[in-house]
């Protein structure tokens, strides 16, 4: 793990800092992740688990992976299997791997001792009237009329809820706090539902199941949770969370929870239900599709978790509510790649050049670095020859000011190779370009020191006879903002086109990463390229339009 890693300074850790301190939990941190397994992770996620796991690394601690499965709903070993690949993927490990689901006996015990205290009971109300019943904000909630059943009759009924004795909705178990609380959530709120649904885990065995509010704190508990991180909606959830804690007299020590603002990036939807609607609407090929914002998206994207760990850590924990603009994770995955994967020449919408000095059956062999920036990362070898290909917006017949590629009469330096100069347009009968005759300049060839004279365009090119064509996607935002300020699904976030490779990308591996000169970033796509047929997905492009903060 990269050293930075750990030097986050935050108000979490300022307050388990703290805790430290006062010997609270005897020096002991122990976090967790909680996904519900009911969808892929994304990037909201991402800063989730690394919140939570590096948490646990700073302070020597823990951190579980705990599979928040207390609601029966369809949950499926798809989602699990993809949430430990992507926590691993993200380069972290849990201590262990535990169901909430395994805690439904003790926490029915604990619903039968707030029973037996006198601290809940069973409720006949509907979910209507229970609403209705809870007031609002501003006037107080009145008392359901079953709030002051026995502690017998409330344990029968309540074992007669588990035994399957009513349909779902009929009763409910409820707290028993205060209907005049200034925090509705402490209106006498439902602790366990009843719902005749088959869990994934515990098949039949349940038709109660306990609420989130209730479960949470438990499963916190049980687990020797400290503390227990979470996002900014259940801050006003917090004194209810205490409550179970309390009443059920685990308390000291306590799980304590703590919100931090939950991650919201421009032109991005990141809820799993949105994210499944536009999986199973065929908006997108799948919850991996290189335009999501899943985990999985972001890696077959091109992606990398240092990139995701290093945005995570900039963007920083705070209390505040904000959307951080998409560009700043594009920056990180830039500044990742940049040092990392080699450039290969890629001839976008190919224009022919035939340099007409040049032997017909000659070709060279040119060398050119392979990461401008990284020496060690060497070089290669391309070959050179009478044809060759360069992109189409490196030529203008009619040159606009201060263009300095190709032209008729300019000379250019074709990157690795020679000097060339443009002779000729040569036109099919139609007017469009067949051809443009070139001529080069044999003192000028890469790296034999010439000096004579200096061009100001540098290009890019392939040789035609060994130019490899490859399948190319360049993306763009799957959500955009309409004039209204509305996100609405972007019709153009994915264009294919066809290019043409040096041939030493007849080689890339499904997963292997490369700069394309002067066009960006591009990996191998892990699905669909093949020995045969190479597909790439863009990752980023080169030049940053994210600003950063004078220092
Ligand atoms: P979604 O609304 O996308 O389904 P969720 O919160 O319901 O998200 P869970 O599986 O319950 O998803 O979340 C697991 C953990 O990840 C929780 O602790 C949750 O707070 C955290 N989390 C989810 N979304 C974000 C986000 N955008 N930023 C930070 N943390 C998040
Ligand atoms: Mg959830």
């Amino acid at each position: 793990m990269a050293e930075n890693e750990n030097k986050t300074v935050n108000f979490i850790h300022r307050i388990i800092d703290e805790d430290i301190a006062s010997g609270k939990y005897g020096g002991k941190v122990y976090t967790r992740f909680p996904p519900e397994p009911n969808g892929y992770l994304h990037i909201g996620h991402a800063k989730s688990i690394c919140l939570n796991f590096t948490t646990a690394q700073k302070y020597g601690g823990r951190c579980n992976l705990r599979y928040d499965d207390t609601n029966p709903v369809k949950e499926d070993v798809e989602y699990v299997d993809s949430i430990e690949e992507d926590i691993r993927w993200l380069g972290f490990n849990w201590d262990k791997k535990l169901w909430a689901s395994s805690y439904f006996p003790k926490m029915y015990e604990a619903a039968e001792t707030l029973i037996r205290q006198g601290d809940a009971y069973v409720c006949d109300l509907s979910a209507e009237e229970i609403r209705a019943y809870r007031g609002t904000l501003t006037t107080p909630g009145k008392e359901s009329p079953y709030r002051n059943r026995s502690v017998e009759e409330n344990l029968r009924l309540f074992r007669e809820m588990r035994e399957g004795r009513y349909g779902d909705g009929e009763k409910v178990l409820r707290a028993k706090i205060d209907m005049a609380s200034p925090n509705l959530n402490m209106r006498d709120p439902v602790l366990y539902r009843i719902a005749h649904v088959e869990h994934h885990n515990t098949g039949s065995t349940w038709c109660i199941y306990p609420m989130y509010d209730f479960a949470h704190p438990i499963e916190d508990a049980i687990e020797g949770v400290t503390h227990s991180i979470c996002t900014l909606e259940f801050e006003d959830h917090r004194p209810l969370y205490d409550w179970v804690l309390k009443t059920l007299g685990w308390w000291d020590p306590r799980p304590q929870q703590i919100e931090f603002a939950r991650l919201n990036l421009s032109n991005t939807v990141m809820s799993k239900r949105l994210l499944k609607k536009l999986v199973d609407e065929g908006a997108v090929e799948g919850w991996d599709d290189p335009r999501m914002p899943t985990i999985a998206g972001l890696r077959r994207r091109g992606y990398t978790p240092e990139a995701i760990r290093d945005f995570c850590e900039r963007i920083g924990v705070s209390k505040a509510n904000s959307t951080v603009e998409i560009s700043l994770l594009e920056h990180c995955v830039r500044e990742d790649l940049q040092g990392k994967v080699p450039s290969r020449n890629v001839i976008f919408d190919p224009v022919k050049v035939v340099i007409t000095n040049y032997p017909e059956e000659q070709t060279e062999e040119m060398e050119l670095e392979n990461n401008r920036n990284v020496p060690a990362m060497g070089t290669r070898k391309i070959p050179f020859g009478r044809e060759l290909y360069v992109d189409g917006n490196d030529f203008m017949e009619v040159p606009v000011k201060k263009y300095f590629r190709l032209f008729p009469g300019n000379e250019v330096r074709f990157k690795g190779a020679y000097f060339i100069t443009c002779q000729d347009v040569v036109k099919n009968e139609d007017g469009s370009i067949r051809e443009l005759h070139c001529t080069y300049d044999p003192a000028t060839r890469s790296g034999s020191g010439f000096e004579g004279r200096k061009v100001k365009g540098t290009i890019h090119w392939v040789e035609a006879k060994t130019a490899v064509p490859i399948r190319i996607r360049e993306y763009d935002y799957l959500y955009v903002e309409n004039e209204a300020g509305e996100m609405v699904l972007n019709p153009d976030s994915k264009r294919e086109i066809t290019a043409l490779a040096e041939p030493s990308v007849a080689e890339a591996q499904p997963g292997e990463s490369f700069q394309f000169f002067r066009h960006g970033y591009y990996i191998a796509d892990v699905k669909e390229t093949t020995e045969k047929e190479k597909v790439f997905n863009s990752i980023v492009g080169l030049k940053s339009s994210f600003k950063t903060k004078k220092k």
